[in-house]
Order: C-alpha cells, then structure tokens, then sequence
C-alpha cells in the first residue's frame, strides 16, 4: 500500500506519522513544493525577528523521516489523474499512489489594488517561507512600510517589522481591529496597545492605488480616504484561501467549492482521494460550508484523516472553537463561539482598570458558550470543560482560579473580575 500526501504542512505530516504508527510496512511519501522539511508555520515571526534559527522551525529532528520511513518528494503537484492512480510533479514526475491525501493548505488572497500590476519589488505576504525570504530581503533597505490587513497576519508582520526599526502605517479596513474574531472592546484595546508600540494604526482605510518608482519598486500607497503613504515595503495580508488553483483544472472531477469538498470522514469526491487542514472543506448540519484554518485543528484533522485512510469509520465532528494569539505584548485566548454567538446570548465584559486585559463571557439559555480573554494566559481545558458541562456564568466566574496559569507577569486579577461581576449582576436584578 502506498499512501502519499500532497502538502508536508502540519496536516500531511501529522497524517503520514499517523498512519506508520499504525501500519508498519506501508510505503508513506509527503510531496511538499514549500520545503524540504515540515515546519511550524505559526512561528514564522520568530524567525523574521532572529529569535529562532530557521531550523528550529523544524519540529521534528531531520533523521526522523528516515527513522519512520517517510519518503519526502520536494516538487509542486500540478495534476491528479484518479483513474490511473497519478500525481503529476510540474517538472513532469508522476507519483502513483493507492491512497491519497490532499492536504495543501492555504495561500493568501488576490490584492485588488489599482497599480499593482505595475509594481515589480516589495510587495510582500507573510505566509509561506519564500515570503519569508522577501520580507527578510527587503527589510534592511525599508524606512517605511505599509501593511494591510487587519487580522493575525497582519498584525505579526507589523510587530517584525516594528523589530526591525520599520515605521509602519498598518490598515485595517473595519471599524475595529479584527472584528471576526474581537468585540468592539477588545478590539480597541488591541488598537490602543499597537498605537503605544509605535505603530500608526488607520481603522476604516483600505489601499486604493499602489504606486512605484523608478526602480519598479513600491513608493507609495493611497487610500480610499485619498491619504497617501510613503512606503519602500507595502505587506498584502488580507487573509488566506485554500490552495486549490492547481486542481481546478488538473483534478477531473474533484468537487471543489470555497476549498477541497469533504464528506465527514474526509472523503474527497474521487476515489482513494481524501483531502485535511486548511484546503478542507465540511459541510455544517445546516448545509453551510466549513474551513477550519487554524493550526490545532488541521493537526486534529491530519490525525482523524489518516485514521479514515486506514479504514476506520469514525465520523469527524468539529470540536469546540478554540485559539490563542498574541498581538504584540497582549496574550489572547478564546474558546467557543463570542463573535458568532447565537441571538439573544447575554454577554459579561470586563476590562481590568489600567490594564490591557479583559475577560468576556457569553452565556446563552443559562449555559456558557463562549470566551474571549485578553492580557493574561489561560488553560483552554477548563473553558471546554465547562461549556461542554453548560455550566452557568457565575459558576465560570467563580472557578476562573482554576484555569488561570500561574504566570511570573500578567495575571488577570480576578478579584476585579468577581466584583465587577457581582455588581453586574446586581444591576441586571
Ligand atoms: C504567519 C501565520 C501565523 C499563523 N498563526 C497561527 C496561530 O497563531 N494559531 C493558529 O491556530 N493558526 C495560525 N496560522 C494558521 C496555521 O498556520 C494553518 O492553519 C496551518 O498551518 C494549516 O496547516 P495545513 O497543513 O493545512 O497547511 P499548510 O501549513 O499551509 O501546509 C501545506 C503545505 O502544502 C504545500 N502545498 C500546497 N500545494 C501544493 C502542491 N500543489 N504541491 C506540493 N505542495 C503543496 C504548501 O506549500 C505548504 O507547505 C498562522 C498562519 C500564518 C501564515
């Protein structure tokens, strides 16, 4: 049996490790375009800062693919030939497969931008390592830069670029930092933070034009609000899709939507063919579609789909939203559903006076659904724990101890917390 997997990010490999696990004599091969070796895209900003070697990127030793038998094809798929069994390279190599796993991740999204296509240098993204490269490049001979997009991409490759001494004028196109994710509250908290790292944070501007110089490369940006930036370094982060292009026309009759369409064990619509991480995606109960583009869940669904590829029936069930981040200085953890909060939930917010924290809870029909946390770290279990228990506000308020991490600086003071609570409740009564 020969398993191969398309995409030797975070879901293909957890896949292949998966599947030796379980299956001792398979022949298993991960065909990467990107790189050589596996690496963790989320730290990525370490590397652009110099606080990581680019090989510490690597979560796994180099001589462990070899250890586990897992053979890496460095090379970009380019077709699928389902009735021969086919994975066709673009320098013309063709890896036949038994079971195959689509897991190509995501790229960023198309700039619309008048101008662009003018531009030859400069304009980078911020998600691949060859991007990296770019940034790196381009950075020491940057005085300005714009970035836009305000959501975590963009604000890591401000923070870099503020590392590295850039003067950053950072768009964001809404009227708060990040609102699919933050409340109005949070996100002002957010923005007043990055304004006080130095950072000149313009809410409600979006790039109009893009122009460049002499030498071909990015001078200048102009917004919608006719406001034009000197700029040598203009970053596009205005979000990611999957990376699917190379299948829409070289994958015959692979159905494909927002990204890689997957029934609940991971089934693509070909045979043999299952697709996992950021590029799949599910169909909701209610018949909307879902991208999990979230580092633990294409780890979770890498592991679930190589246990579907093995032959197990075990249906995937999306579990529980959870995430954490950091923007600049300020720790950010959110488990359930906050922003998407059913209607009618009721919400509890309270910022800590004087500092960049704040907790929100959100309960609905008496029972929690949601949390999103700022300036302090926390134990996500706890806050699975008791949403899945439907646990009530008050129970979750008065436990929060319980999955604080005990941290030397910025803990979240819970007392202010349960007063402010109280009180709140005595307001509502
Ligand atoms: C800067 C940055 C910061 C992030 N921070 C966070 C975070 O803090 N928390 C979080 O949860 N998530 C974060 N994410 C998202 C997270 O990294 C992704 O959800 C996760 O990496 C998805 O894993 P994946 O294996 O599906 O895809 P990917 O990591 O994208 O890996 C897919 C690989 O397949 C390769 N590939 C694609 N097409 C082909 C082809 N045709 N042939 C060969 N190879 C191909 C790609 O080049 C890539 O190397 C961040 C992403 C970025 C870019």
């Amino acid at each position: 049996m020969h398993y191969v997997m398309i995409g030797n990010g975070v879901a293909g490999i957890t896949a292949a490790l998966k599947i030796r696990e379980r299956d001792r004599h398979a022949r298993i091969s991960v065909i990467g375009g990107e790189s050589d070796y596996f690496f963790s895209r989320t730290a990525l900003m370490y590397a652009f800062m110099d606080r990581m070697n680019p090989r510490d990127l690597e979560p796994y030793e180099r001589k462990s693919y070899d250890a586990q038998r897992i053979e890496r094809i460095r090379g970009w798929a380019a077709g699928l030939d389902a009735n021969r069994k086919i994975v066709r390279l673009d320098d013309g190599r063709e890896i036949a497969y038994d079971r195959l796993l689509l897991a190509g991740g995501s790229v960023p999204n198309r700039a619309p931008w008048a101008g662009l296509d003018t531009v030859r240098d400069g304009v980078v993204q911020f998600v691949s390592l060859q991007n990296l490269a770019d940034c790196e490049r381009l950075t020491p001979s940057t005085r300005q830069a714009v970035v836009a997009g305000g959501g975590l991409i963009g604000v890591e490759l401000v923070e870099c670029l503020v590392h590295h001494g850039v003067e950053v004028d950072f768009l964001v196109r809404d009227s708060w930092y990040w609102p699919v994710a933050l409340n109005r509250e949070e996100g002002a908290i957010v923005s007043d933070h990055i304004r006080h790292c130095g950072v000149r944070l313009h809410l409600e501007q979006e790039v109009d034009r893009v122009t460049a110089g002499a030498d071909g490369r990015v001078s200048s940006v102009r917004t919608n609000k006719g406001v034009e930036f000197p700029c040598q370094l203009l970053g596009t982060c205005i979000g990611v899709r999957p990376a699917i292009d190379w299948l829409k026309s070289g994958a015959p009759g692979l159905a494909l939507g927002r990204g890689i369409k997957v029934a609940d064990d991971f089934r693509a619509s070909l045979p043999d063919v299952w697709a996992a991480g950021d590029c799949a995606e599910f169909t909701r109960p209610d018949g909307g579609s879902l991208l999990e583009q979230i580092w633990y869940s294409a780890k979770r669904q890498g592991e679930s789909a190589a246990r579907a590829m093995l032959g197990d029936t075990a249906a995937y069930r999306p579990p529980l939203f959870y995430n954490s981040a950091k923007f600049f200085e300020i720790e950010y953890t959110t488990v359930g559903e906050v922003t998407r909060a059913p209607a009618g939930a009721t919400t509890f917010f309270h910022r800590v006076p004087g500092k960049d924290a704040s907790i929100r809870i959100v309960e609905n029909e008496g029972a929690v659904v949601g949390v999103n946390l700022l300036g302090s770290r926390w134990n996500h279990k706890w806050f699975e724990k008791w949403i899945a228990e439907r646990r009530s506000m008050a129970h979750v308020v008065a436990n929060l101890h319980l999955a604080q991490f005990d941290v030397e600086f910025g803990r979240l003071a819970l007392e202010s917390v349960r007063a402010a609570f109280q009180s709140a409740e005595r307001r509502a009564a």
